[in-house]
């Protein structure tokens, strides 16, 4: 009989993150100094990470230790299940084979705190007793909080006010927690004065956010900054769930055909592809990892390909990356944690030499998907997690059409109890799929004046 529930022991967590750079064909452009434009080492890092962060931001080792103290807090909810996702399977009659690591159990809910822990340890080490951050939906901001609380340390969470305003249960768990948190612009920074004298009533964004968090730590020398996603040590402390997944998946007797996973930044997706993709990139093996973005959102499969800002307003280093500019305004759609205008280096440098896929989905497949998913196998998807299961659905399809056996593991990043009014739109018909005009498209593109590549 198939397991439905594989299973890990405790002293089965990964002793090493897997450094994916070591393995890379081309490796990541260097970031820029955002006023000369010239490379920048690790140094100018700095005023805002512990060393210790900067040292894996740059690493070509392929393997870092995961330091004791964090694989004891992994404890506390990993290693996480992967389930056999058999309900679905027989739901669309199917000959696929579908798998799915699920992240949710973890205390904030997602696949966050995996990185929220390590950053917030580093942090601690090197006596550092405050820490900012950004939020979207609050999915990061809970995590950041979390792991700053085991720790002893203060957080301050800069959160895109549209979102504390609309969901305040995720800003409750964050006070639960010990941290404060603002609604973005604030009038605390001269970031976020600037955007509010432009408009008072800004809605806040992701980028702003950053901004805010960002000046805040760059000014005061006892203040870290934090960061969710996106960079490389962020998707480096995500790898824990591909290693995982690779044991329970041999455990099974399997190996996938197809790895997918919603996209933001890119760290869930790096997290659970990276360790597969390591299979093609050293032994040719053939498996193809599929990032699923929104279609409002369409950075991978739209964007340009060049060097960016990753905030509003132009204080962090210039990235090669995928975006839609450092300006684009992505819709109000219902997956906040995947409003974000650009893609980590390291994804971005492996789609342009085509080693990954990606994919946009709209929204109304993408709920309509998560409703299916939850009346099989019973867990209520995040909205962000519900993008990699329309992507699952399309592949079980097209297996079915070709009458062919297809293996495909997917990343359950988040569970979606705190998202229940994006649920309520949904059932409500409030909801509508987007499709960007060109115009919309290149509205951040087409006044960018960073550099190309
Ligand atoms: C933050 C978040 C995302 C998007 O971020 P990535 O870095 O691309 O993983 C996706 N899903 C959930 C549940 C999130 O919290």
């Amino acid at each position: 009989m198939n397991e439905k529930k594989i299973t890990l022991s405790e002293d089965e967590i990964p002793e090493n993150w897997y450094n994916i750079v070591a393995d890379m064909p081309n490796k990541p452009l260097p970031p820029l100094h955002p006023g000369t434009k010239e490379p920048i080492g690790p140094e100018a890092l700095a005023p805002l990470f512990p060393m210790e962060l900067i040292k894996q931001e740059v690493s070509q080792d392929k393997w870092i230790a995961i330091p004791d103290e964090v694989r004891e807090v992994y404890k506390m909810w990993r290693p996480t299940p992967l389930f056999r996702a058999s309900n679905l399977e027989k739901l669309l009659d199917t000959p696929a084979k579908i798998y799915y690591k699920y992240e949710g159990v973890s205390p904030a809910g997602s696949h966050k705190p995996n990185t929220a822990v390590p950053q917030a340890y580093y942090n601690k080490m090197e006596g550092v007793k405050k820490i900012t951050t950004e939020t979207g939906a609050g999915q990061w901001g809970s995590a950041l909080s979390f792991a700053c609380q085991h720790f002893g340390i203060d957080l301050e969470v800069y959160m895109v006010k549209i979102s504390y305003e609309q969901k305040p249960y995720r800003k409750l768990l964050m006070n639960t927690w010990g941290a404060d948190v603002y609604a973005s612009p604030t009038d605390k920074t001269d970031s976020g004065r600037k955007i509010l004298a432009g408009d008072p009533n800004s809605p806040g964004s992701l980028g702003i956010a950053i901004s805010e968090a960002v000046e805040r730590a760059a000014k005061d020398e006892g203040i870290n900054y934090a960061l969710g996603s996106v960079l490389n040590h962020v998707l480096l402390h995500q790898t824990v769930i591909g290693l995982e997944s690779l044991k329970q998946m041999e455990k099974a007797g399997d190996y996938p055909d197809v790895v997918i996973a919603p996209f933001g930044g890119g760290s869930n997706f790096a997290g659970i592809a990276f360790p597969f993709l390591q299979h093609k990139l050293t032994e040719n093996r053939n498996v193809r990892c599929i990032a699923v973005e929104p279609a409002s959102c369409p950075k991978l499969t739209q964007g340009e390909f060049r060097y960016d800002f990753g905030d509003t307003v132009g204080l962090t280093p210039l990235l090669p990356m995928y975006t839609l500019g450092h300006n684009f305004v992505p819709a109000a759609i219902h997956a906040g944690g995947l409003r974000y205008h650009g893609a980590g280096v390291i994804v971005s440098q492996l789609l342009k030499d085509k080693l990954i896929e990606a994919v946009a989905v709209q929204q109304l497949e993408c709920f309509a998907a998560g409703v299916k998913f939850a009346n099989a196998e019973g867990i209520l998807p995040a909205p962000e997690a519900t993008h990699g299961i329309a992507q699952v659905i399309r592949e079980a399809e097209e297996a079915k059409k070709e009458g062919k056996e297809r293996t495909i593991l997917f990343n359950l990043c988040g569970h979606g109890y705190f998202d229940m009014s994006a649920y309520q739109d949904y059932f409500e018909g409030k909801l509508q799929d987007h499709h960007l005009t060109y115009d919309e498209l290149h509205s951040g593109l087409k006044d960018l004046d960073t550099p190309t590549i």
